[in-house]
């Protein structure tokens, strides 16, 4: 603290730091307190991430058995999520514990990393996968949605959240096989009639964006409904891949 007073510090600065002092920021996988110019996790947690900037479409594009046969652009995960790991602390954090801010930092995270490939791609449209309504109240957000946000404020895209909708409750996939977790997901999405875009559907890139990537279903049963509706171009982003 006192090496910070002694800085040159603006009114903007000033005002949280006195907010800091009253309501510490504490890092959310450590939950150490954050520095000034630290946001959402400190500096030495950021470094322990394992954030490979994994390409998955330079690899093995369709290894994933629910992506398997779809003519995607590329798929991107910004980090590798193992058991226990600090990935998969964030991501419980941001699923089950109210923490949406942690969705909309790593979403950041994933934009700047996009922004050194080459995205943008306009007109690109952002399509997190829609939680089911009820499930949403519960929880209070869609976290693909926060990852999404935090997408679009680095990458200038704009987030379509009503281009797919969950009409049915899917069940929970984690006690079922890799086949009965496909099957499962087929009728879980769909487009809504009357969907209204500026441009033909097949002008746009849509990039479907998800919290992790395990078997593909998921994300994978979203991008055939999209190509159905006659969508062209579209991708697959995600915070961690398991
Ligand atoms: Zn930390």
């Amino acid at each position: 603290m006192g090496t910070y007073i002694s800085q040159k510090i603006g009114f903007g600065d000033f005002k949280r730091t006195l907010f800091n002092l009253i309501w510490p920021e504490v890092c959310q996988a450590c939950g150490v307190g954050l520095l000034t110019d630290e946001n959402t996790i400190c500096l030495r947690c950021l470094s322990t991430l394992p954030l490979p900037n994994l390409r998955l479409a330079d690899q093995d594009p369709f290894s994933l058995s629910g992506l398997t046969g779809l003519p995607l652009v590329s798929v991107h995960s910004l980090m590798a999520f193992r058991k226990h790991g600090l990935a998969q602390r964030l991501i419980h954090k941001l699923k089950y514990e109210n923490q949406p801010e942690i969705g909309v930092y790593l979403g950041r995270l994933l934009g700047q990393e996009l922004l050194k490939l080459g995205f943008p791609d306009h007109p690109t449209l952002l399509v997190p996968v829609p939680l089911h309504p009820k499930r949403q109240r519960a929880r209070g957000y869609n976290q693909a949605t926060m990852v999404a946000k935090g997408l679009a404020e680095v990458l200038g895209y704009e987030v379509l959240d009503a281009v797919l909708i969950r009409p049915q409750v899917t069940e929970s996939q984690t006690s079922k096989s890799r086949g009965q977790r496909l099957i499962n997901m087929q009728q879980a999405f769909e487009v809504p009639t009357g969907m209204k875009l500026d441009l033909p559907i097949e002008n746009y890139h849509f990039l479907i964006v998800d919290d992790v990537l395990t078997t593909g279903a998921t994300v994978g049963s979203c991008a055939r409904v999209l190509f159905a509706a006659g969508a062209d171009k579209i991708s697959v982003l995600t915070l961690g891949i398991a």
